[in-house]
């Protein structure tokens, strides 16, 4: 049965390691709610501390205050075996010497299960894995992705209430990661699991996750569904870490209202602070639009790189300093040669401005 994951004021410093100077506190004060079913990633920086939670959630490591919950048991206390999850490590973990069925199955044989139920099991979930014609074969004779499939099913056919995964798809080459995060989310999803999930990959962690857990320095710096992440980052942190942000000085002159340089715009924000206040505002490179006809703000051009289904422009702004802008679609809508001068509108409503 899967279980909700609770996180509550969870704490961890180490000793410093040359044992000389401060602590560190890896994990801050960290409060989190994964509910039964959900994939909740954990995102950040090399340093931020997501391995940390993730390996006290599993048990490796011992919090130094908070607590951790599965459903309404505290597991602090309790072994990592005997937490009733299961991890899927970077590096896989499978036993080379064993064949690849042998391996799926070697944690349920320490259960005791009965030979016929332990083919059931194991079958089902190399089946939902992709494994079955490659059963007998061993992991040497197999590629990174094969592999990790393996370190995969071995993992679920424990059927464990929490699933933990700590940057599973690091060692993969970009298209197979593609591929195995659909696939890791589509098997999740249909087992209804709790995962939780670490990776630095921003793309990674929108494409797959429920909720998004950005970390920075030990502590949260924002909570949500990938959406409201990148539409509305909650510090400058967030929008700067996901995506790419263009970020320009703001005053509030209203309800959801900013003027930027001289023009206004109503972004339908609900929680700007009070009218007068400067801000700083996020504006994304794909809500802008350029015009040979002109716009708001005049630019000149001065770097175009085409990346296939966007062409990215680095644009000179009057009065602003540099700006990325994406136009999708470049072989349709053209391109403005450097050195052009350029129009630049804003999409009102996609301009955010971070309370932090
Ligand atoms: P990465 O993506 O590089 O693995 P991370 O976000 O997972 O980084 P952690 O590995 O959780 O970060 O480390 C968080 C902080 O705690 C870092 O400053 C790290 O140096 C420190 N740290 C981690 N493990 C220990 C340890 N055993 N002793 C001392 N400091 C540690």
């Amino acid at each position: 049965m899967a279980q909700p994951v609770v996180i509550r004021n969870l704490n961890k410093l180490f000793d410093s390691p040359d044992g000389k100077g401060n602590r560190v506190h890896a994990v801050q004060d960290i409060n989190l709610v994964a509910k039964a079913g959900q994939l909740v990633t954990l995102l950040g920086p090399s340093g931020c501390g997501k391995t940390t939670l993730l390996r006290m959630i599993a048990g490796f490591e011992e919090p130094s205050s908070g607590d951790i919950l599965f459903g309404e048991k505290r597991m602090n206390d309790i072994a990592p075996n005997r937490r009733d999850a299961a991890m899927v490590f970077q590096s896989y973990a499978i036993f080379p010497h064993l064949t690849v069925y042998e391996n799926v199955v070697f944690g349920l044989r320490l259960k005791g299960l009965s030979a016929a139920e332990l083919k059931t099991r194991a079958e089902r979930v190399m089946e939902l894995t992709g494994l079955t014609k490659m059963a007998q074969r061993s992991p040497n004779q197999m590629s990174g992705g094969q592999q990790q499939r393996v370190a995969l099913a071995r993992a679920i056919v424990m059927e464990p209430a929490v699933l933990l995964f700590d940057e599973p798809l690091s060692n993969l080459d970009a298209k197979l990661r593609e591929t195995m995060r659909v696939e890791i989310r589509a098997i999740q999803q249909r087992l209804g699991i709790t995962a939780l999930y670490v990776t630095h990959d921003q793309v990674e962690a929108m494409s797959i996750s429920d909720l998004v857990v950005v970390m920075n320095g030990g502590v949260v710096e924002q909570i949500g569904a990938p959406i409201e992440i990148y539409t509305r980052p909650a510090s400058r942190f967030v929008a700067d870490f996901i995506g790419k942000a263009n970020f320009v000085a703001a005053r509030v002159t209203g309800a959801g209202e900013l003027e930027i340089a001289g023009n206004r715009y109503v972004t339908g924000q609900d929680d700007l602070p009070a009218a007068g206040s400067e801000v700083s505002a996020v504006l994304r490179p794909e809500a802008i639009t350029l015009s040979a006809a002109g716009g708001e703000f005049r630019g000149s051009v001065k770097r175009v790189t085409f990346l296939g289904n966007v062409a990215e422009y680095l644009i000179e702004v009057e009065g602003q300093g540099e700006w990325l802008v994406d136009i999708s679609n470049p072989g349709m809508a053209g391109v403005f040669p450097e050195g052009s001068q350029v129009g630049l509108s804003l999409v009102a409503r996609s301009i955010h401005a971070p309370a932090r």
